[in-house]
């Protein structure tokens, strides 16, 4: 790199503390380990450096240690997210070659579906973007002032379209992200083509999709592996508990078998519904809130030989942890109480804050409260086209038991 190209972004320099954890794996430095980020403008990829002392000012004969580059943020808490260990010359090149091998790695890796996670931002190494396939549709988030420039949509559009040939493009807008990151205010729309709606299939069940309708990204694409490892242990009569569009549910209805659902959306409910009739399977949907549905019916006696319970994140954050925890305990001891023996407990926690061990710790205390033996039949997390990068924990954040009771 020479020196012109390296002005341009700027450099970032850090401290000891945020060098250390990028040589522990992680790629993002909070502004907290910022020491100096002089006229870099916002989103821009920068140099980041540390310096050796930090009472020492850099000399010919003292050079910055150079960590890599990465992409700024003027506004969020990460302000550095780092994009490579080594200087990078030619950013556009290297987000067509990152898109590319994250295609590539669901063309290994993902099966039985058409829709999927094709950009897990960080778990992809492209910081800020995610991207879901749904059939002939794409929808794109951008999470981060670099992102959003419009040299990087340029390059990820165009890219998208000559890769995966999609018939429209639509981007989904979190207004809270861009508040958090000073972007401009934007609403969700399409990016290319003219196509909001599609219609998708994941382990042979179909189900509809629309990019502007909807929470999160629309579908639970993170689950479908459980989905089908639930479908595979179920048998008889299920409860699925938080079934927003039907997930769970349309994976454990068969022939013959009894399914209800459970949400307090009636938007969902009523998607939910247009799914089973895809299917032409025939599931009982009940709006309702789902602690007290738990506790009316486990009170009434109920009884089911699969529940599964898939709440929204409880802990937002750490602070709200132990109420988070106290959540999950409830609803699995409701659950345990009303299943026959023999039956299965499909458990999951979305939260990151709710590691895999509080989650196993819930379940166990509901487990002892209820009186009931769980042997764990999988210990599962997110499917394999949200790659889970071994140094960055945040990437880590769905976790799926499944268990049977006696
Ligand atoms: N299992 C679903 C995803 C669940 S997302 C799937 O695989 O697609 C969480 C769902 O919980 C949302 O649909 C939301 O509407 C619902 N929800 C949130 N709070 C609730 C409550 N107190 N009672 C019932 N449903 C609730």
């Amino acid at each position: 790199m020479t020196e012109a190209q390296s002005e341009t972004g700027g450099r970032v320099t850090i401290s000891r503390r945020g060098a250390d954890r990028l040589r522990a794996g992680h790629v993002w430095v909070y502004r907290s380990d910022v020491i100096e980020a002089k006229d870099v403008p916002p989103g821009a990829m920068v140099l980041v450096q540390e310096l050796s002392d930090k009472n020492v000012r850099p000399t010919r004969a003292r050079p910055p240690r150079v960590l890599g580059s990465a992409l700024y943020s003027s506004a969020s808490e990460i302000a550095v997210r780092m994009i490579s260990p080594k200087p990078v010359d030619d950013l556009a090149q290297l987000v067509r070659e990152r898109i590319r091998a994250a295609i590539a790695h669901r063309e290994r890796f993902v099966q039985d579906t058409n829709a999927y996670r094709v950009i897990f931002s960080e778990g992809d190494f492209l910081p800020g973007l995610i991207v879901d396939r749904y059939n002939d549709l794409l929808s794109v988030q951008v999470l981060t002032q670099a992102m959003d420039s419009e040299a990087l949509r340029n390059i990820f559009v165009s890219e998208l379209r000559e890769l995966l040939q999609p018939d429209s493009i639509a981007e989904r807008v979190d207004p809270r992200v861009r508040r958090l990151e000073q972007l401009p205010e934007k609403q969700s729309g399409l990016i290319f083509g003219t196509n909001t709606s599609t219609e998708f299939q994941m382990n042979g069940i179909h189900f509809l999709y629309d990019a502007i309708e909807g929470q999160k990204t629309g579908a639970f694409l993170d689950q479908r592996e459980n989905y089908a490892a639930a479908a595979h242990y179920a048998r008889g009569e299920a409860l699925d508990v938080f079934c927003y569009q039907g997930g769970f549910a349309l994976h454990l209805s068969r022939n013959g078998s009894k399914v209800t659902g459970v949400d307090s959306s009636r938007p969902a409910l009523e998607i939910a519904e247009k799914n089973a009739g895809l299917n032409g399977r025939e599931v009982e949907w009940i709006e309702a809130n789902a602690f007290d549905l738990l506790r009316d019916y486990s009170d009434a006696g109920r009884q089911y030989d699969c529940i599964v319970l898939d709440p929204p994140a409880f802990a937002k954050s750490k602070q709200n942890l132990p109420t988070a925890l106290r959540g999950y305990k409830e609803l699995n001891l409701r659950a345990l109480k009303m299943l026959r023996p023999g039956g299965i407990l499909v458990t999951c926690s979305c939260s990151y804050h709710v590691s895999a061990n509080d989650l196993l710790d819930a379940v166990s205390a509901a487990a002892v409260d209820s009186h009931r033996i769980l042997r764990v039949l999988e210990n599962r997390g997110q499917a394999k086209d949200h790659p889970t990068v071994l140094s960055i924990p945040e990437t880590v954040y769905l976790k799926c038991l499944i268990a049977v009771v006696s």
